[in-house]
């Protein structure tokens, strides 16, 4: 059932290893480890519960984030993926949060934080009489923290930065990407707050605030702000957006805070100290076939997701925790963030292209279903184990999240998330310590095998390409339904962004992916598009502008 990709990414980063690095588990015996960890939450039938998750995992229909596959079973085993850490503007603070953020690194988790606390560069110090360093300065320490922590030998971990828009630094730390060299374990937003957006709409004046004292450091036109950070989003891909008063609009506990950061990859807005654990359905997995007739399960997806969700609500009560105060938060209130992977390759099998309505209603209704059936499960787990916070009904204080899938996607060996194909050829370089990989998308040659157009000619300039859409001899139905994410138009990957959202109370990681071709004007639309639709953090990426990239358009020649 595992493709040779998956079982080798498996034996990379997941399976248990001895002390002298041999590897000492079967992927099978790893999804037993995994289930029996997590059934051990269970008061009752046990054993019953780690079958059914085994089931679960081992039939590839749900896979949990990262460290719950690689840590469960282990007596010290961090199983979240997602934390957000407080920097307040003193070094103890700043000092505090890197070293707790080292040890979450350490442990296979990722950290964000909003530095908007710290006094700007240059600023008064009292205690040493000198002048502040400022965000980005920190930031870097940070990010220099992050590069000499290894993941037990994995992987690096991984930061989200997030200044807002009024800080006095905002400026810098909008360009502190644009070396290509600095901040590589960082992805930096700007904190985007409603009268930041009515203030650029309106072409007036911005102040930006000392956070020491409140005062006004300086005024610039809030435009000067917003061309700058969408010329360098158009330029590097950073920084992306996010958009705080949406955030805390939506904030399910707002009398235990104000949030004010996102995980790494944007997808779930949590309170300081506060981590959640994630979850993907495989999308690909729910669909029945009758006479050649593929159509979604949703019986089974309902089923499944009520599995999903007892699961990551386990996950909770399973899981290790690095610091009494995430532990307190986290089990306070017991956000979980259950998502989907292999959207594209589900529309691809139900044969309706990324770039239509179809695609967009049947997203909304899909995560409809999955948030109603999520909220549900939560509702009943609520009546027999009791509800996250007084006068709440629910478990879980958030249920979903769609996260990039980075990995688990690899290990299902479906698409990311809900993006569409990079190409239907490629090279995945990096992923496994920089060695090169060629791969067609499987579920294309095999609609071209059914339709008897997969032949020597098409292969080779599909693997020089990744794309059908200047093949003369392909029809144009199926060109609309291989349409890769550079041929698919900015709306749409923005409309499918929107779809999730509206059913997921976290949010949406999503990548807006753009032809080298788009403008600087297309990404302030995008930007401003994506304020006016309500979503909750926007990011951009122009093909090419980053030296680096982990997937690459197939050209072997
Ligand atoms: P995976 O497929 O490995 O489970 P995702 O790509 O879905 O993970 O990412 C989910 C979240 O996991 C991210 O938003 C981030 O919080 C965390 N994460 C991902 N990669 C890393 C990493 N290298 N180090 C630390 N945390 C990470």
């Amino acid at each position: 059932m595992l493709t040779d990709n998956a079982i080798e990414i498996l034996k990379e980063r997941y399976l248990l290893r001895n002390a002298e690095g041999k590897i000492i588990e079967s992927p099978e015996e790893l999804f037993r480890r995994v289930s029996r960890h997590i059934a051990s939450a269970e008061k009752k039938d046990r054993s019953l519960w780690e079958a059914r998750f085994y089931n679960l995992l081992a039939g590839l229909e749900f896979l949990p984030n990262s460290p719950t596959l690689m840590n469960a079973g282990n007596p010290k085993g961090q199983l979240s993926a997602c934390f957000v850490l407080p920097v307040d503007d003193s070094l103890e603070s700043i000092f505090t949060s890197l070293k707790d953020a080292a040890l979450i690194h350490q442990s296979g988790g990722g950290t964000g934080y909003n530095f908007s606390k710290l006094r700007p560069k240059g600023d008064w110090v009292t205690t040493s009489s000198g002048k502040a360093s400022g965000p980005v300065a920190f930031m870097k320490v940070y990010d220099a923290a992050t590069e000499h922590v290894k993941q037990g030998g994995k992987r690096r971990g991984a930061n989200m930065g997030i200044l807002n828009a009024d800080h006095p630094d905002i400026l810098d730390f909008i360009t502190s990407k644009a070396d290509d060299l600095s901040l590589q374990n960082f992805n930096i937003s700007v904190g985007i707050s409603n009268e930041f957006m009515k203030a650029v709409e309106e072409q007036l004046p911005w102040s930006l605030i000392n956070p020491r004292d409140g005062s006004i450091a300086k005024k610039v036109e809030a435009t000067e702000v917003w061309n700058a950070i969408t010329e360098e989003a158009w330029k590097t891909g950073d920084p992306g957006l996010i958009f705080l008063s949406t955030i805390n609009e939506q904030n399910p506990t707002p009398n235990l805070g104000t949030i004010e950061s996102t995980n790494p990859c944007g997808e779930v807005p949590l309170l300081p100290y506060e981590s959640c654990n994630l979850g993907s359905l495989n999308l690909v997995k729910m669909i029945s076939s009758q006479n050649d007739n593929i159509r979604l399960d949703w019986t089974k997806l309902g089923d499944t997701v009520t599995m999903a969700v007892r699961f990551l609500d386990n996950v909770i009560d399973a899981n290790h925790y690095i610091l009494s105060q995430i532990k307190k938060m986290t089990t306070t209130n017991r956000k979980i963030g259950l998502g989907v992977m292999g959207w594209a390759e589900l529309l691809m099998l139900l044969e309706i292209p990324y770039a239509s309505k179809k695609a967009i209603s049947l997203g909304e209704r899909l995560m409809k279903f999955i948030k109603e059936k999520s909220y549900e499960a939560s509702t009943a787990l609520s009546k027999e184990r009791g509800s996250f916070s007084s006068g709440q009904k629910r478990r879980n204080a958030t249920c979903n999240s769609i996260a990039p899938t980075g990995t688990i996607s690899v290990i299902a060996n479906t698409s990311y998330s809900i993006e569409p194909l990079f190409a239907l050829a490629y090279q995945r370089v990096g992923i496994l310590g920089g060695k090169v990989q060629n791969e067609f998308n499987r579920v294309f040659v095999q609609k071209m095998k059914e339709l008897k157009l997969w032949n020597k000619e098409i292969e080779n300039e599909v693997r020089k390409t990744g794309s059908i859409q200047h093949i003369k001899t392909i029809p144009n139905d199926m060109k609309e339904l291989f349409k890769t994410s550079l041929e698919i138009p900015w709306e749409y990957h923005l409309k499918h962004q929107l779809a999730f959202q509206k059913y997921t109370d976290n949010a949406v990681s999503k990548t807006i992916n753009l032809p080298t071709s788009a403008t600087i004007d297309e990404v302030s639309t995008i930007f401003w598009t994506a304020w006016k639709y309500k979503l909750k953090g926007i990011t951009v990426y122009r093909y090419g502008s980053k030296s680096k990239q982990v997937l690459q358009k197939c050209n072997l020649n």
